[in-house]
C-alpha cells in the first residue's frame, strides 16, 4: 500500500512551543516508586520497609550500616552523614547490620515491572541487576529532540506520541514520504521530522533529520523498532531516495527505541545523504529541499 507523502518540515520554534506544552501537560501513571518509610516503630514495619534506607528511601545492599542505637543507613547515605546518625545523631562508627543484610539475602521478590507483564521472582540482591535489563521495563519516549520525561510501555508511548507530540501515524509496510524545505542552506542540528509507522502489529519510528555531520551538511533517514533489541532483530528495512537519474539505498535492521536516537544517528546506522546530494536529487537550482523517500519494513523470514 502506498501512502500520500507529508509536505514540511516543522520548524525550531513550533518545536519549541509543543516542547512546553508538554512539560505541562505529560504526566505517566507512577510505577512503583518506592514508599517512603516515617515508621520508627519496629513491629508494624515489614521487612522490605526495613531495607529501605530511612535516609534516602533507596533499598539498601550490603555492606548496610547502623548507629549504635540500630538506626540503619545505606552505603551512600553513610558517605553523606559526616558520621552522624541522621535520627538520632550519635557518632555513627562502622558498625554494620549483618543480620538486616542476611535477612535480605533470604527474600524473594516479584520485578517491580510486575504490572507490565514480568513475571520474574527474584532473590533480593539480584532483583537490582534484573530490572536494569528486564525485557518488560518501560521505554523513555523516541521523540528526539526534545528532552521528553516520559516513560511507560508501547501501546501507552504509541497514544503519547499521537496525541501530545502530534505525530503522524501511519499503516502500513511501505511508505513514501517527501519532505520539503525551502531554506535547505539554513540546517540546523535540530532540525528533524518522525512518523510513525504500524505493522505486522509492531511500531516502528521512521526518523529524518539534518545535522553537520563533520564540516559536511547532510540529512539522514533511519527507522527504530518500538520494542525491545531482540524484537527488532526479526525486522528489516529499506530506504530509497533519488532523482535526476541517481539513487541512493539503505537496507539494514531497524534499531530498538532502547538504543536512543542519538547513539543511533552518531553511529550512522541510516541513510545518509549529503547536502549536495540531497539538493541534486532535489532538482531544480538548489533554492529547495525536495526528497522523496521510499521505503518498505518486512519481516525476516525463518524468524518467529
Ligand atoms: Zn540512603
Ligand atoms: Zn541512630
Ligand atoms: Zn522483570
Ligand atoms: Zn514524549
Amino acid at each position: 500500500m502506498e501512502l500520500d507523502g507529508i509536505d514540511g518540515m516543522p520548524s525550531m520554534d513550533v518545536m519549541d512551543e509543543e516542547d512546553k506544552t508538554l512539560q505541562r501537560h505529560c504526566q505517566f501513571p507512577s510505577i512503583s516508586k518506592p514508599r517512603i518509610n516515617n515508621n520508627d516503630n519496629p513491629t508494624t514495619t515489614s521487612v522490605h520497609e526495613l531495607l529501605e534506607c530511612p535516609v534516602c528511601t533507596n533499598s539498601m545492599y550490603p555492606p548496610i550500616h547502623q548507629c549504635p542505637n540500630g538506626h540503619t543507613l545505606c552505603s551512600s547515605c553513610k558517605t553523606r552523614v559526616d558520621n552522624r546518625c541522621p535520627t538520632c545523631r550519635q557518632e555513627l562508627g562502622d558498625i554494620r547490620c549483618l543480620a538486616l543484610e542476611k535477612i535480605a539475602e533470604s527474600l524473594k521478590l516479584a520485578c517491580k515491572f510486575s504490572t507490565f507483564g514480568c513475571q520474574e521472582i527474584l532473590p533480593y540482591y539480584s532483583k537490582l541487576k534484573h530490572e536494569s535489563a528486564c525485557y518488560y521495563r518501560p521505554y523513555t519516549c523516541p521523540y528526539a529532540g526534545s528532552d521528553c520525561p516520559i516513560d511507560g510501555n508501547i501501546p501507552f508511548l504509541v497514544s503519547h506520541l499521537r496525541d501530545d507530540h502530534k505525530v503522524d501515524m501511519h499503516s502500513g509496510c511501505t511508505f513514501n514520504h517527501r519532505y520539503v524545505k525551502a531554506n535547505p542552506c539554513e540546517v540546523e542540528n535540530a532540525t528533524w521530522m518522525l512518523t510513525v509507522f504500524h505493522c505486522f502489529g509492531q511500531y516502528f519510528c521512521l526518523h529524518f533529520e539534518a545535522f553537520q555531520l563533520g564540516m559536511a551538511p547532510v540529512y539522514m533517514a533511519f527507522l527504530r523498532f518500538m520494542g525491545d533489541e531482540s524484537d527488532a532483530r526479526n525486522f528489516s528495512y529499506s530506504l530509497e531516495v533519488g532523482g535526476n537519474g541517481r539513487k541512493l539505498i539503505w537496507e539494514g535492521n531497524p534499531r530498538s527505541i532502547r538504543d536512543n536516537h542519538k547513539k543511533v544517528r552518531d553511529s550512522h546506522d541510516g541513510l545518509i545523504i549529503q547536502r549536495n546530494m540531497a539538493l541534486f536529487f532535489s532538482g531544480g537550482e538548489r533554492k529547495e529541499l525536495k526528497l522523496r523517500i521510499t521505503g518498505r519494513i518486512w519481516k525476516e523470514q525463518n524468524k518467529q
